[in-house]
Formats: structure tokens, sequence, C-alpha cells
């Protein structure tokens, strides 16, 4: 079988070793004659497992110690719940940053749990000479009393990515869902951090949770044991069963992105990755790309042919040459091409070359 690029923007594509390993592993891990997936997550081997991950995972991060790690049920959205159920107890307020999709569907779960009034929204898209681009507002010239402020690093759907941090008076909660681990970030600069794992992480369903120890007394509103994450921390992340082989897999995703150096090396791969796919896109009128240049995600590339009557034709020529899952969120339309850790540079060269090649017939 010919090799598959896969581009889908989650579940996306993981790492080729790693998914060699699992399936190795799949009837006989650790010598135990069974999977991961057999176990009980209480026995000395999965505990073992579990450590590790978290050991590997603070290691590649840098995680201070004042940060505790919570591996969680309910991916992406379940943290929009759990923000707000964990931060805004007693009538808290916390303002919201939008800068597309997800951010917006972030807003819409908080006012949905927390109510109109504890919500504040900020849109800090602006659209200058055509481009969108991100304009951060001052923060500190703000006269208000947030809990904390959300926002999304990178819009998955608008491939908007936010690479600045944030300069502000309330504890920063940041959705990393789909750019985790692409390049270095300072965690010690936020109150939060999350991240559904179908991107850069593992399989869908767990999520990631990094928080400071401090965030842990803000009051929270009545919820679920599951979702609590004081429960969670109390319980070293198995108040109930949990997702056991996406943890397992997420662990394996973990030390393969250490053999291949770490977030440093991964940032520079990931650099070069966006910019041959960009160069491309900005060479050719046949395609565009909407999003100013220091607001391109380099994680969720996307694009539109000039001419849309030929989407079709290219997303089915696309498939053919082992390109696939082009197609745009449903939301926004054309193209976008999610090039995460696990997308090899050859991916994305046979895609560039691809695009050019069919640039050049239809021209
Ligand atoms: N945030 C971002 C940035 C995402 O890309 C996604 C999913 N694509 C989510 C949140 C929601 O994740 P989930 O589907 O795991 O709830």
């Amino acid at each position: 079988m010919s090799t598959i690029y896969n581009f889908c923007a989650g579940p996306a594509m993981l790492p080729q070793a790693v998914m060699q390993k699992a399936q190795q592993e799949l009837i006989d891990w650790n010598g135990l004659g069974v999977s991961v997936m057999e176990i009980s997550h209480r026995s000395k081997e999965f505990i073992a497992l579990t450590q590790q991950a978290e050991k590997t995972l603070r290691e590649l991060m840098n995680i201070p110690k004042n940060y505790h790690v919570l591996f969680m049920h309910g991916g992406g959205r379940g943290q929009f719940t759990n923000v707000v159920t964990n931060f805004l107890g007693d009538n808290g307020r916390a303002l919201y940053l939008t800068s597309g999709q997800w951010s917006s569907s972030a807003v819409k779960e908080a006012k949905r749990i927390a109510g109109e009034a504890q919500i504040d929204e900020i849109n800090i898209v602006e659209t200058i000479n055509g481009l969108h681009q991100v304009c951060m507002p001052d923060l500190n010239q703000i006269n208000n009393d947030y809990r904390y402020v959300h926002y999304c690093a990178n819009e998955t759907v608008d491939g908007i990515e936010i690479f600045e941090s944030l300069n502000s008076p309330w504890p920063v909660v940041a959705d990393l869902s789909s750019t985790i681990m692409s390049h270095e970030i300072d965690v010690s600069k936020f109150g939060l951090i999350y991240a559904g794992a179908q991107k850069n992480i593992g399989p869908s369903g767990l999520s990631i949770v990094i928080v400071r120890d401090d965030m842990l007394s803000l009051p929270s509103l009545v919820q679920s044991s599951v979702m609590d994450y004081n429960i969670t921390k109390d319980n070293d992340s198995m108040f109930n069963t949990p997702p056991t082989f996406a943890w397992y897999l997420a662990a394996e995703v973990f030390e393969w992105l250490k053999t291949v150096g770490g977030v440093s090396v991964m940032e520079k791969i990931n650099q070069q990755k966006a910019q041959l796919l960009y160069d491309c896109i900005d060479q050719l009128s046949f395609y565009k790309n909407g999003v100013a240049i220091e607001n391109r995600s380099r994680m969720n590339v996307t694009f539109q042919l000039a001419d849309s009557t030929l989407d079709t034709e290219f997303l089915a020529k696309a498939e053919q040459a082992g390109l696939v899952a082009l197609k745009g969120h449903r939301i926004v339309g054309g193209m976008r091409a999610s090039i995460y850790n696990a997308m090899p540079i050859e991916g994305v060269q046979k895609l560039v070359d691809f695009m050019q090649e069919f640039a050049q017939k239809h021209s």
C-alpha cells in the first residue's frame, strides 16, 4: 500500500512508530500476556505508566513544581465546562477573548453554565487589509475583577494562532488543544492550560489539564466529582476508572517526542513544515489564505482555491494521490491541512508538489 498522509484536524494522525509499538503490544503489554486495556488501573504496572507519563510530560513542557498535571475525561469541550464550574462559584466573573470558532464555543458554554452576567467577551480579531489579525487589547487598562481570562491559542477551524503570551492582571486560562507541545511555551505564565488529546497527544476523549496550585482554592460550583479539579488531583486522576488506553497511548507519544528531541526540536520542524506550505500558497495566485502572517497557524493551515468550483476536483485528486482529509471545516469551507507534530515533512512536501501540479494544470 502506498503511503497515505492524513491531514485530519482531529482525531489526527499519530506517530507511526507509536502506532506500530501499540500494535505489537495490543495482546501482550509489559510481559503481562494481556493488553493495557484489560488490566486494573490500580495495578502497579499501570500506576508506573501514569507516573512515567507525567514525568515525561513535565520534562517536555518544563512544567514548574507548583503545577498539577491532571488526566481527565471529556476532551476539550469538557474543559470548557470544568473551568467554569471549578472557578466561578460564588458569582465570580470571567473574561473571554474570542478569536474564532473554538473560543466562541467556550464562551457559549461558559454562559450556559454561569449565566450571561458572569461572562464578559472581547473579540480580538480584526480584519486589516483583508486579513484576519489578532489585536490584543491592553488587559491592564480594564477596570474589572475577573477570576481568569480565557483564550484559545490556536483556532483549529479558522487557522489563527496566537504566539505571544498574554500580559494579564488575572490568571490566564488557555485552550491549547491544537497547539500543545508544537512549540515551546512558558508554563509559569498560565493559571491553567488544557488540551483535548486528539491532535498532539493521543486518542480522543482524554484531556490534559495543567493547573497552578493556587487556582485550586478558587470557589467552585456544585459539580460532578469526576470533573472536580481538586478531587481529580487528590485521587491522582483516578477518582473513577480513567480512559486507560488513551493514557497509555499518550505516554507513548510523550516518549516518542522526547526521542525526536523534545519540543524545541519539534518547533523547528513545525516552522519548516508551515513555511513550506504557506510559501506555496503565497507564490501561486491559484491559492489564498486570509490570515495575517504573524497569526497564521502552524498546525492548521487553511487555504482557499481562487476558483472554488474546483474544490471537489481538488479534494478527489488529492485523495487519489494519498493526501486525505483536506476539506476545510464545514463552517468556513475551503481547505485545511492540519500538520501536527506527527505529520512528517515528507507529507507536507508531497502536498506542496500536488498543489503546484494541480495549479499548473488548471491555470
Ligand atoms: N478546542 C479546540 C481548539 C479544538 O480544536 C477542539 C476540537 N477540535 C475542541 C476545543 C473541542 O474538543 P473535543 O471535541 O475533544 O471536545
